[in-house]
């Protein structure tokens, strides 16, 4: 699936003259997103937006990949914010439901002795008729469990009814594994493109979503370009439209281009009928569905809240844990949660716990209290707490900056 592009981005000039002005970026675009260049024009600039690099390793030590030039730039309007994600968290705290438990399950060793274990190449042997591989006889493994080998299909379907029970058991096991170690980073979206630190969470308080760009920058750097006098976009210094119309031109120019993120959000302003569009559900869904086939995380998890709540689709929980589920495995922080909501209300508080700190280790205060709830009726132990807890404290830390103090002490 494509992902969102990544360029070096380097401001290199300032030019003016005649009647342009251009102020654009030198850039090595590497993948994705295409630029988009618009031309000057009624005192507008021309400008080119890319991505930035990709983020580094060590997010901690990175300097920020921006040169600005220090030009300001006059007129514009305020900054607008866009919430990205339509729903809010309080619709997802735990509900505890007591009931039976289904806690301490652990993976059970395969009960069905039949089924020879196919990773001892010493004695690989065809499970259903015993015949060991050879230059003649090339067995294959049971795709699904890879427990067994088998010389050909016949013998695979003989052996059906006596291998089925242990194959599923140990398919479910290896999803797990997939689901429970997949997804402990946050994706690329959740980095601010300016300090590059991750944006704390819930990104829609701690940040501003740009229309131009579609970069969410961390509150902290967008009062520090404003405190430099800067008014345009401190990503792309595309100068903020004062009205609707304005900032819908700009997101349908990201989503001509087919950026996942750009289409994502549209769906969310048909949703809430804003920015002058008429509200509808269905336009929504239809964009989200656009947007995680195109590699949008976001709308992975706008789709699971959607059909958790029968929001211009059926009501239909299975299906709202399939996108939850791969957005989490992406590293969507309130996938993650939710799902860990989804086994509470199944009473499977075991799991539950599981997801909830992996979202609570990559900042989400929720799932800490939702494991402090757990730990004070019994259903998860003193070291799963203290666990979130010292995983959720490194994770602000690490979101931690002199600007965003600022701001926050400011009120921004
Ligand atoms: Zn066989
Ligand atoms: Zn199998
Ligand atoms: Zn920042
Ligand atoms: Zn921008």
């Amino acid at each position: 699936m494509p992902r969102y592009a990544h360029a070096t981005v380097v401001w290199s000039y300032v030019k003016k003259g005649g009647d342009k002005r251009v102020l654009g970026p030198a850039s090595q675009r590497r993948s994705g997103v295409e630029p988009i260049t618009e031309p000057a024009g009624q005192g507008g600039r021309a400008h080119t937006l890319l991505l930035p690099p990709a983020r580094p390793a060590t997010r901690r030590t990175a300097a920020s990949p921006f040169r600005f030039t220090t030009t300001v730039c006059g007129g514009a309007a305020a900054a607008r914010s866009h919430h990205e994600l339509p729903f809010s968290r309080q619709d997802f705290q735990p509900s505890i439901t007591v009931s039976a438990e289904n806690n301490g399950r652990q993976r059970q060793p395969c009960p069905m002795m039949s089924c020879v274990p196919a990773v001892d190449g010493s004695d690989e042997v065809c499970a259903n008729c015993g015949t060991t591989a050879s230059d003649t006889v090339k067995l294959k493994s049971c795709t699904a469990c890879r427990l067994v080998k088998y010389c050909g299909v016949d013998c695979q379907r003989a052996h059906r009814k006596q291998h089925k029970k242990a194959c599923m058991q140990r398919a479910a096991e290896l999803k797990d594994e997939e689901l429970y170690s997949q997804g402990h980073e946050r994706p690329e979206r959740d980095f601010c493109p300016i300090c590059t630190l991750p944006i704390p969470i819930p990104m829609e308080e701690h940040s501003v979503l740009k229309a131009c760009c579609m970069k969410r920058i961390c509150k902290g750097c967008a009062m520090a370009a404003l405190k430099r006098g800067m008014i345009d976009c401190p990503f792309c210094r595309t100068p903020l439209p004062d009205n609707d119309a304005g900032v819908l031109a700009l997101l349908q120019a990201r989503v001509g281009k087919k950026d996942p993120d750009a289409i994502n959000h549209l769906g969310q302003e048909y949703m809430q009928g804003s920015l002058g569009l008429q509200k509808s559900m269905r336009r929504a869904i239809g964009r989200w569905m656009e947007a995680a086939e195109l590699g949008s995380v976001g709308a992975l998890y706008n789709l699971g809240v959607a059909h958790e709540r029968g929001a211009g689709v059926g009501q239909d929980t299975a299906k709202a844990a399939k996108f939850y589920t791969k957005a989490a495995m992406q590293g969507c922080v309130q996938s993650r949660h939710n799902l860990g909501c989804f086994e509470g209300k199944k009473g499977n508080h075991n799991r539950a716990v599981r997801h909830f700190l992996i979202s609570a280790k990559m900042g989400d205060k929720d799932s800490v209290e939702a494991i402090k709830k757990r730990f004070v009726q019994g259903l998860s132990t003193k070291e799963q707490y203290a666990e979130a807890l010292r995983g959720y404290q490194e994770a602000v830390e690490e979101m931690k900056s002199h600007d965003r103090d600022e701001a926050k002490r400011l009120g921004y």
